[in-house]
């Protein structure tokens, strides 16, 4: 597996505060915006169910979106939208928006799974969902 974390933090030329506070992470970008990019990405989600996740860094900036995959082997396996976004975002990851979305394009609320739940957690990585 592909770690990131040996790797130096960007972003330290500024004011060079790092303070992680994932509870207090504030979107950078408009709702609206967040909900198009989600919407947009869980439709290339071949799944039947069509998730989507979004991270942010500590300072609300968009790092990463994803949906989820079907693994083909495995019943109820794949990867998981969250998951897909916490191997994929950088270091500063603080933050993850995760929904499903209808065929309609309607927004669901849900919650991750156990796994991707205790790997927030282990990242200090809060999911938050919104419908
Ligand atoms: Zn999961």
């Amino acid at each position: 597996m592909f770690t990131q974390n040996s790797m130096p933090s960007p972003g330290t030329m500024g004011d060079g505060s790092l303070q992680p506070n994932p509870k207090r992470t504030k979107m950078k970008v408009p709702k609206q915006d967040i909900v198009r990019r989600l919407r947009k990405k869980a439709m290339k989600s071949s799944c039947r169910t069509k998730v989507a996740a979004i991270g942010f860094s500590s300072h609300g900036e968009p790092l990463a979106c994803e949906f989820n995959r079907p693994r083909f082997s495995k019943h109820g396996g794949g990867i998981h939208a969250e998951m897909a976004v916490m191997n994929n975002a950088p270091a500063n990851l603080s933050l993850i928006v995760l929904v499903s979305v209808t065929k309609t394009g309607k927004l669901r609320r849900i919650r991750p799974c156990s796994a991707c739940a205790r790997k927030a957690m282990e990242l200090g990585v809060r999911i938050v969902s919104m419908g």
